[in-house]
């Protein structure tokens, strides 16, 4: 059998190495750490910065067909990899998702609305971003955010004026008053064939994904535009692999890209339990070229992250309960914040509550 390389050791990468294996590949990872969630399931392991050339070649030597679950790889990086084995999603993609500026731009170049923003190379902008783009806006790090990490929201010219040594490059955007906000799982093969998971709210509690909702309780044709957007995405940046898009729905009910992530996404993590092939394996069969079914969900669900040592003292309970599917990543230490694990709790198709009974449901589902 072949085998694949995944760059990154983490849960993302331990999932997509369990899809892997169900479909007979063997899996070798590329992690500084030798220890991680996804070393434990995987074959083998290259211990090594993702910027060491001897580890990148030697990783790429151990491998058939190169992926991601961590995608801020330096562009030699990723030029390496290129040269010695396929690498899918390409390193152009990557490099689109790990710069918050190039990110927007490519998506206004290929005509996909995304919130007002200008971007901030020194403090010598910054004053200008009143009129430029208004307040309230929160200035991001272009490189290395997630979480909510590297975010800070400006509420007036008096906090504006009052920040100092910031971490240039920044963007500013326009803080959006959003409805609420979607996700799609897009997955594009080598053939070009396209297909998306549904349409999904995330709601996110200190910058960190809290739960999804699949699907959304949305319109059909709001639904609908999302994931021809997601599609659109895809294609013209001419993905091979997953890709998640994150949207906001804006008060008038417009749809604006917030940012994209080529690898599997924690907002589609609901498929493992609600899709009969899920995110993980539809990503694995991308990138090893074969045949892409339906996107299809069979059940509605909602997904709980578990964050941090609180979340994690919820387990023995829920590993009780009916109709719950509880996911661990194996990591050794619960600290705060630290995703450890998510609970699909499964509905029949349909029967997902809704808006109005989601409102009051979901506080304390767990
Ligand atoms: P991750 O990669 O973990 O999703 P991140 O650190 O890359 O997070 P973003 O997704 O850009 O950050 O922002 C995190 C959250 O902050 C968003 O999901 C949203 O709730 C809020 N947010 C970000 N940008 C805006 C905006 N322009 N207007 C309103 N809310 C925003
Ligand atoms: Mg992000
Ligand atoms: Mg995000």
């Amino acid at each position: 059998g072949s085998t694949i390389g995944i760059i990154g050791g983490g849960q993302l990468g331990r999932m997509s190495a369990m899809a892997a294996a169900k479909l007979g590949y063997r899996v070798h990872i590329l992690n500084p750490a030798p220890s991680s969630p996804a070393i434990e399931v995987s074959a083998s392991v290259t211990v090594g910065s993702f910027d060491d050339e001897a580890a990148l070649e030697e990783f790429a030597s151990l491998c058939d067909v190169i992926t991601f679950e961590f995608e801020n790889i330096s562009a030699q990086g990723l030029e390496l990899l290129e040269r010695l084995k396929p690498v899918r999603p390409a390193g152009q993609v990557l490099k689109i998702s790990q710069d918050r500026i190039l990110e927007k731009q490519s998506l206004e170049g290929i005509g996909v609305s995304v919130a007002p923003w200008k971007q901030v190379s020194s403090s010598h902008n910054l004053l200008a971003l009143e009129e430029d783009i208004g307040f309230p806006l929160i200035l991001k790090t272009t490189r290395f955010g997630y979480d909510g990490k590297g975010q800070f929201r400006v509420n007036n010219a008096e906090e504006l004026r009052a920040l100092t040594d910031l971490p240039y490059p920044l963007i500013a955007e326009k803080k959006i008053d959003f409805q609420r906000e979607l996700s799609v799982m897009v997955v594009r093969g080598v053939d070009g064939t396209v297909r998306c998971f549904d349409a999904v709210e995330n709601r996110h509690r200190d910058g960190i994904l809290d739960i999804t909702l699949a699907p959304a309780p949305v319109t059909p044709e709001i639904a609908q535009r999302a994931q021809d957007i997601a599609t659109k995405i895809a294609t013209r940046f001419d993905l091979v692999g997953i890709l998640g898009v994150e949207f906001f729905q804006d008060a008038k009910g417009d749809l604006l890209v917030n940012e994209i992530a080529p690898r599997p996404h924690n907002s589609g993590h609901w498929t493992m339990d609600a899709c009969l092939i899920d995110q993980f394996e539809m990503h694995i069969r991308a990138v090893t070229g074969i045949f892409l079914p339906t996107a299809r969900r069979h059940s509605d669900a909602i997904m709980h992250n578990l964050i941090g040592p609180k979340d994690m003292e919820k387990v023995p309970s829920l590993l009780k309960k009916e109709g719950v599917s509880v996911h661990l990543y194996g990591k050794k230490e619960a600290r705060p914040r630290r995703k450890m694990g998510h609970v699909n709790t499964i509905y029949p198709y349909g029967a997902l509550p809704g808006e109005l009974g989601l409102s009051q449901l979901s506080p304390d589902l767990l």
